[in-house]
């Protein structure tokens, strides 16, 4: 794991924070992403402390510049790109029937375009090396659809088919994993983009019958298929928590 880097999007918070974390306590030097700069500047300090290298830099993965220009940093920083954790996601949940098309607009930007500029930022490179490993977090929504979950789920669903679509377009003498990672519920900010009120209620409910994760579970999920020998590509993880039906 040491002298490996990793490019973590949506590092601000939640799953990609305790990630980040994770993968630093192994040896892995890091260039964190997310659009909130204060947070990243914390993370960097925090990694640091706990005797990890950190970089960062402000990205939109909405932007195809933005990406672009996170992978160049990262090679001037570090040399070279093991490994992209495509994190960054939004779940704005509401009915179809309501019409929220801004956020279905911002859902499908940030969770199947921020993750397709992400493989177009650094796939060139892996492919020069003959080395790499993506990591695309998709969800337990990528194989199941609830009411008002219609279009997180699209976007999810797109995740794992544009994952697997990849790996099946990957030569096998190319050395590039692919895995998708999917979480049931986490306790994170995701559910904080939600603005539908009767949604949030429902969430409120389903989250007070169960005990959700901690970033830190999906973290180790992710910490272990980057620790495989390079002959052992673990395609997908689901980690529900054991309360979640
Ligand atoms: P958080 O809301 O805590 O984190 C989301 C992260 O995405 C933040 O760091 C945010 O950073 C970043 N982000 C959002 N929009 C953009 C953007 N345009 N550009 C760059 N970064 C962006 O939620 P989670 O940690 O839970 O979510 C992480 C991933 O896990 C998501 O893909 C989510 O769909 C998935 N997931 C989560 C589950 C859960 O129950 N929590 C379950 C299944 C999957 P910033 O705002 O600073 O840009």
């Amino acid at each position: 794991m040491a002298n490996k880097t990793a490019i973590i999007t949506g590092a601000s918070s939640g799953i990609g924070e305790a990630t980040a974390k994770e993968l630093a306590r192994s040896g892995i030097r890091l260039m964190l992403a997310a659009r909130r700069e204060d947070r990243l500047v914390q993370l960097k300090k925090e990694i640091e402390a706990l005797g990890g290298q950190a970089e960062y830099r402000v990205t939109d993965v909405t932007s195809r510049a933005d990406m672009e220009s996170l992978a160049q940093a990262t090679i001037e920083a570090y040399g070279q790109i093991d490994i992209l954790v495509n994190n960054a996601g939004l779940m704005p949940l509401s009915y179809i029937r309501s019409l929220k098309v801004d956020e279905w607009d911002r859902m499908i930007d940030v969770n199947i375009k921020g993750v397709l500029y992400g493989i177009a930022a650094v796939l060139p490179h892996m492919e020069e090396r003959n080395e790499g490993h993506i990591i695309n977090v998709s969800s337990v929504a990528g194989h199941e659809i609830a009411p008002s979950g219609a279009v997180y789920s699209a976007t999810k669903f797109a995740v794992r088919t544009l994952t697997e679509g990849l790996r099946k377009e990957l030569r096998p003498d190319q050395n590039i994993r692919t895995t998708i990672i999917s979480p049931g519920a986490v306790d994170t900010e995701l559910t904080h983009s939600i603005t539908d009120t009767n949604v949030k209620t429902v969430m409120s409910g389903f989250l007070n019958k169960i005990v959700p994760l901690k970033g830190e579970d999906i973290a180790a999920a992710i910490r272990y298929a980057i620790e495989q020998p390079t002959s052992v590509s673990i395609n997908e993880i689901i980690v529900r928590p054991t309360s979640q039906p």
